[in-house]
């Protein structure tokens, strides 16, 4: 069995669940958040100090690795593991949500996605044994299924999506050669409930080692996704864990776990970092902000990262307005911190069954960036991609 999970306890209120997931490469505690590394790094930082921040589980993206440097290079180079220097657990997604997100003039059929490269503009053509094959030959502990990722509220276009993924989750399972990686099934049908139920249902009938939860957090309102796990995480075996795929923002850790999610990725904590946005307690923190020119504190005075116990807001606005490297480190150093220790107190407060009242503390405190808002930035943010 490439990865087992253990359920440890279930919180006394709600789903909340603690749990340890068993990898080639070592155990990861979940409820658990993986930073995202790209192109097999997490942007500003080495593996030495992921190790010291406590993360368990480090994503790599598919798309990206296989049209740079190839995935037979890192093959050659001991898989990612080896080629990254990272020991610990290892987590790839599929390449299909760049595909939909990244590449040029992709053409969908019923035997997979024709596209070009954002890098050279070259062809590539991925179907689900190719997509497979590839994750094979990078060596991930845990892969994922090729899955097509339609726009959310358009149902027509999305159950035709869902009939596609569902064909190609059998052909995924069944180009599977090696026994040491785990297959993940993606459950997808936008913002239907009816259609996500059906997934759950095709995908359990499957019996896949672990299920992620994948085309949410792509736009439509919170209120809408936590529906969408309401639904959902009730029909999945206890037995497996539960990934939710893209999502990292503080309020929906609480609100995924307080549901029963077991897994979270998202490149939040790292593209903020690198943009002086920074959390805290009370929200973020914009630290290129002209208040902080001649601030002696620390980002947060109760932040036990190496940033705050060296480093004043003023030595940190000043790396940001000089535009030097240092910057990118010691913001990303804390937004990790942050969210891993969020998870290590929510998975101390699972154990001790006091998980609801830590999550309304918490939530009492963190003002959440309204719907509206974060459409703006997603916005700005594919306008930036395309130019
Ligand atoms: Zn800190």
């Amino acid at each position: 069995m490439a990865v087992d999970y253990t359920p440890l306890h279930v919180a006394a209120e709600g789903s909340a669940r603690l749990g340890r997931i068993s990898t080639p490469h070592g155990s990861i505690a979940t409820p658990a958040f993986a930073p995202v590394g790209t192109q097999a790094t997490v942007k500003a930082l080495d593996p030495r100090d992921l190790a010291e921040l406590g993360a368990e589980l480090v994503l790599a993206n598919t798309y990206h690795l296989y049209l740079r440097p190839g995935a037979d290079v890192v093959a050659e180079m001991g898989g990612l593991h080896g080629f990254m220097g990272w020991a610990g657990p290892i987590l790839t997604d599929s390449g299909g949500f760049q595909v939909y997100s990244l590449a040029d003039r992709r053409q969908v059929s019923d035997d997979g996605v024709l596209f070009r490269s954002h890098i050279d503009g070259s062809q590539h053509h991925f179907t689900p044994e190719k997509v497979v094959g590839i994750q094979e030959q990078l060596g991930a502990d845990i892969i994922m299924c090729l899955d097509e990722c339609a726009v959310p509220d358009d149902r027509a276009y999305v159950e035709l999506a869902l009939a596609r993924t569902h064909v190609w989750a059998e052909r995924c399972r069944a180009a599977q050669t090696r026994s040491d990686q785990a297959l993940f099934g993606i459950i997808q049908g936008g913002v239907f409930a009816d259609l996500r139920l059906r997934s759950a249902d095709f995908l359990v009938g499957l019996d896949f080692p672990g299920y992620a939860i994948g085309g949410l957090s792509v736009g439509e309102s919170k209120a809408l996704m936590y529906e969408m796990l309401d639904i959902t995480v009730p029909v999945l075996p206890a037995d497996k864990p539960r990934y939710l795929m893209g999502v990292g923002a503080p309020e929906d850790l609480l609100e995924g776990v307080a549901r029963g999610i077991d897994l979270f990725d998202c490149v939040l904590p790292t593209r903020l970092a690198r943009n002086a946005s920074l959390f805290t307690r009370h929200g973020r923190l914009n630290v290129r902000n002209a208040a902080w020119a001649r601030a002696p504190g620390a980002i947060d005075e109760d932040c036990a990262c190496y940033t705050c116990r060296n480093f004043s807001r003023a030595y940190l606005r000043h790396l940001f307005k000089a535009g030097e490297l240092l910057a990118y480190r010691l913001a990303t150093i804390h937004n990790l911190h942050f969210l891993l220790q969020l998870m290590r107190d929510i998975r101390q407060a699972i154990g001790a069954d006091t998980f609801a009242a830590f999550k309304q503390e918490f939530l009492a405190h963190y003002p959440i960036v309204p719907d509206e808002v974060r459409a703006q930035n997603r916005d700005k943010r594919m306008t930036r991609r395309r130019q």
